[in-house]
């Protein structure tokens, strides 16, 4: 316990000589994966090593090989960094180390998250009596979420899936769009619907799901079969949104049928009355996916679980009870009740701090920002011979592809521009394939990116083009 206050210290000191670096440092960091090996995976000792010791190697070792995704000049994937406020709450998670599964647990970790859930659905304007559960990410939100859709559709069908398990049961349709996201799929593969006898509804060149093809496939459902929707507010790739209000319309003709919602990032556009046509009817589905550690610049691991009806979610999700839990009384809230785990970290802390902190009009700056800074790297880059913008900036999404000069293969020449700009370090980005054509992917999710980092990346990317 002495060595607390020192290490501690310390360690705060490591911390932030990390934060300082990242505006400055190599965005892909050092790689190899044999010196990562020699350097980390020693021979565990028999009498343990020193504390202070063990966390300067780690930050000198993880440190350099971590990648800069916290930093500004990060456009891969969809990723954000962390909100100060919000980094420091997560430290003062792990320092209480409370159990965020029962009120008696952690009180203050339980109405957290009340303030946490009742704000969201406030700024995404999803209905205001629906509940809520805070997951690792929004995989397993989809996985809450869909739980529920399965409970509440089975159930209409006079059948508990709590109980007796899918052995039996009436068949689930479920749809959902060509461009949906991987992780969709996974949680029906893990909720026992499979992933490969979904009905699949074409999308169209920005990825957003057809209405009409959706009319179509829906007429195919038998009409009392039990029916879960699976749409899609913001693309991947492209950030596209597929027509939520007109695709709830059409399901809504199926009584008890569910609509569910993939919003991992898009669901934020919600925040902006700039951006809310893209998801207009939003509040009109059943379950929304979403993810505090993307947009809102939290520390992983922080997905969110909306579901509108609570019953459906609680039934799906409470475990049965066990002696040995105290139970609170009904007005405190037990996580467990919410969400998959059991035991888990208080993850509404950051995002509490993240809310607090940005307040109403600092969420929706920071997404609006990102947006124009998506739109000012594509307006930048079009500008140029041989690059071509495939998309519809409608979000924080850019799809870049380029063209050799003296013609030839644009495919290879993409990926070989991606190459290029990943090993000159000055940002980092990825690649994808959209609609068969290879395409530079850039994502504009952290908050402390400014124009003049969108500046210096499109010139990076430029001077990779020019590069031979
Ligand atoms: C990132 C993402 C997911 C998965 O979220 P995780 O937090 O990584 O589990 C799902 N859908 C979309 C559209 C995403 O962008």
């Amino acid at each position: 316990m002495n060595e607390h206050p020192e290490l501690l210290r310390r360690t705060a000191e490591l911390a932030i000589e990390f934060l300082d670096s990242l505006p400055d440092r190599q965005v892909a960091g050092q790689q190899d994966v044999h010196e990562l090996r020699r350097e980390l995976v020693r021979t565990l000792t028999e009498e343990g090593e020193d504390g202070q010791v063990v966390v300067e190697d780690l930050a000198r070792i993880g440190g350099e090989a971590a990648v800069a995704m916290a930093g500004p000049r990060y456009f891969g994937f969809v990723i954000g960094g962390s909100l100060p406020s919000a980094l420091a709450a997560d430290w003062l998670t792990s320092t209480w180390d409370q159990n965020a599964g029962l009120y008696v647990a952690g009180p203050a970790a339980s109405v957290v998250e009340e303030a946490v859930g009742s704000w969201l659905i406030d700024l995404f304007g999803l209905p205001p009596t629906a509940s809520y559960g805070l997951v690792t990410g929004c995989q397993m939100a989809h996985f809450t979420c869909l739980a529920a859709a399965r409970q509440a559709v089975l159930e209409r069908a006079e059948w508990d899936v709590t109980g007796r398990g899918l052995f039996g049961a009436p068949e689930i349709e479920v749809i959902v769009g060509d461009e949906a996201h991987s992780t969709v799929l996974t949680a029906l593969q893990y909720l026992g619907l499979g992933r490969d006898r979904v009905r699949i509804v074409e999308a169209d060149d920005q990825g957003r799901l057809s209405a009409a093809a959706l009319a179509d496939a829906l007429k195919a459902v038998p009409r009392d079969a039990p029916l879960i929707v699976c749409l899609q507010a913001g693309n991947v790739n492209t950030g596209s949104f597929d027509p939520i209000r007109e695709s709830i319309g059409l399901v809504r003709d199926r009584p008890g049928a569910w609509v569910h919602v993939d919003g991992a990032f898009g669901l934020w556009a919600a925040v902006s009355p700039a951006l809310a046509h893209l998801v207009d009817g939003i509040g009109l589905a059943d379950s929304w996916a979403t993810d505090a550690h993307k947009w809102l610049n939290v520390p992983y691991d922080s997905g969110l679980a909306f579901v509108a009806d609570p019953s459906a979610h609680a039934a799906a999700m409470a475990p049965p009870h066990a002696a040995y839990l105290e139970y609170g009384p009904e007005q405190e809230r037990d996580e467990v009740s919410w969400v998959p785990e059991f035991s888990r970290r208080a993850r509404g802390f950051p995002i509490y701090a993240a809310l607090r902190t940005l307040g109403r009009s600092g969420v929706r700056r920071l997404v609006e920002r990102c947006c124009a800074i998506a739109r000012r790297m594509a307006e930048r880059l079009e500008g140029n011979p041989g690059v071509k913008i495939l998309n519809e900036v409608v979000l924080n999404q850019v799809l870049v592809r380029f063209t050799p000069p003296e013609g030839g293969d644009a495919d290879a020449f993409t990926r070989e521009i991606i190459r290029r700009v990943q090993e000159d370090g000055t940002i980092w980005l990825s690649g994808t394939t959209w609609h068969g054509m290879a395409a530079m992917r850039i994502s504009v999710s952290n908050w402390s990116t400014t124009e003049a980092d969108a500046d210096v990346a499109v010139d990076a990317i430029l001077r990779c083009l020019s590069s031979r």
